[in-house]
């Protein structure tokens, strides 16, 4: 590519580096098929499913109010919030739009979408979300494996095939 002056630019690439990720359409996929439900009225839009490093990105849409789930994390969380509002049930705080977060490990919070709300969220999530009950205890946990196998069983389901997942897949 060239830059203002017109000079030439190529990409400078060591060897084994990765392939880099880039969608224009991150926020509002092209193709509806790419949000991945995740429960009713939630959906998550992968982004970047990193198994070599147990973390993965994506945007999270909730368009139903009530408690999307009640987890902690054994390694950090960054958030921010592109459209709509939400809240934990812990907190004081309300997100909305433009508004970041950093979930350190081991906090408990119980996201909640209240009535007459929708929200979409990019999060980078490493390790794992740990479901907890009332008292914290880890009673399901969800990891960037079980995500990578969700994309997978949906877009084969709507089309898009078993290999579509894996451009996602760094
Ligand atoms: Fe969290």
């Amino acid at each position: 590519m060239l830059d203002a002056t017109g000079k030439k630019y190529s990409p400078l690439i060591p060897q084994d580096m990765t392939d880099e990720l880039f969608w224009k359409d991150g926020l509002t996929p092209d193709d509806e098929r790419l949000w991945v439900p995740n429960g009713p009225g939630r959906w998550s839009r992968p982004l970047c499913l990193n198994v070599s490093q147990g973390y993965w990105v994506h945007i999270t849409k909730v368009t139903k109010a009530g408690v999307v789930s009640r987890h902690r994390h054994p390694a950090p969380v960054h958030g921010f919030v592109i459209e709509g509002k939400w809240r934990y049930l812990e907190r004081d705080w309300v997100a909305t739009a433009g508004s970041y977060l950093y979930e350190p490990p081991g906090d408990v919070h119980t996201l909640v979408v209240d009535e007459g709300d929708t929200m979409k969220t990019l999060f980078h999530n490493t390790g794992a979300l740990l479901y907890c009950d009332e008292n914290g205890k880890t009673i399901g946990s969800t990891d960037v494996f079980d995500r990578v196998k969700a994309a997978r069983n949906h877009f084969e389901e709507v089309g898009l095939g078993t290999d579509f997942v894996k451009q996602f897949i760094r």
